[in-house]
């Protein structure tokens, strides 16, 4: 998969302990308290403070995507502080490059001192797409989740008939890893492609929205598409229980998806 070599080739580039970030951290920041008094006492400019509190901000914003663009598991909310800190890094490494093709064209510096920050600006680029890729992956995923997480206060109220778009089959209640790795070597067999499970089991979003979510697969598959239908079909017939949620708003990324499983339970809150 092209995104997971690209995660690895980045990975690899970064390093991956997470002990190291503020570490990292620390670091700059010593080097600014005596960068600054250097400064006030006019033996440094201050554009040299400036840059070293940049590298302070930038090794913050490495330690976040350390956290979440190479992380394992997010929530929403790590997600958007993922994409904050690429962009971030992004616009630094522009600036640098800018900054420096002025010294080029002036003539202060050679042409080849600019590679250094275009490869800089290149790998700011991917991490920035990479990141983008993943948010998506995982508002899709919290959308899916949102839709078991209404029709879950709905069966708490109301007649277990009475869930609107959502289609419910119970089956004999067993839903186990063989019977996943089965569905999924079929899928694979019928399609000649993966199954798109979106969650395997329990994930940082479920947990964030108070709901346990272990022992249950999400397929992003809309109910009505011909694998979709295949899937359901199958289910039924092997008394597998599933939820079949469609899109809300037709046209509109809704958290369409087939949940497999018995539904969810909710964490105790507050004890
Ligand atoms: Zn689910």
């Amino acid at each position: 998969m092209r995104f997971c070599a690209g995660l690895i080739f980045l990975c690899a580039i970064l390093g991956f302990a997470q002990s190291d970030d503020d570490l990292e951290v620390m670091r700059a920041k010593a080097g600014i308290d005596k960068i600054r008094s250097l400064v006030e006492s006019g033996a440094l400019p201050r554009a040299q403070l400036e840059k070293a509190e940049a590298a302070v901000e930038d090794a913050r914003d490495a330690a976040i995507l350390r956290k979440t663009l190479y992380g394992s598991d997010l929530t929403e909310e790590q997600s958007n502080e993922m994409i904050a800190a690429a962009g971030r890094r992004f616009e630094r490494r522009t600036k640098a490059f800018d900054d420096a093709k002025k010294l080029v064209d002036a003539g202060v510096e050679a042409q080849a001192s600019l590679a250094i920050h275009m490869d800089d600006l290149t790998l700011a680029k991917k991490e920035c797409d990479l990141a983008e890729t993943r948010a998506k992956l995982t508002a899709q995923l919290a959308e899916m989740a949102r839709n078991e997480e209404a029709l879950m206060a709905r069966l708490a109220q109301e007649p277990p008939d009475a869930h609107r778009g959502t289609e419910r089959f119970d089956g004999n209640g067993v839903f186990t890893t063989q019977i996943f790795n089965r569905i999924e070597s079929l899928y694979q067999a019928n399609f000649g492609k993966a199954m798109p499970v979106s969650a395997m089991g329990d994930t940082a979003v479920h947990r964030a929205m108070g709901f346990d979510h272990t022992g249950r697969v999400d397929v992003a598959l809309n109910p009505d598409q011909p694998e979709g239908a295949w899937l359901i079909q199958y289910l039924t017939d092997h008394k597998i229980p599933f939820f079949a949620f469609r899109q809300a708003v037709p046209g509109k990324a809704t958290g369409a998806h087939i949940h497999l499983g018995p539904m969810s339970t909710a964490y105790k809150l507050g004890g």
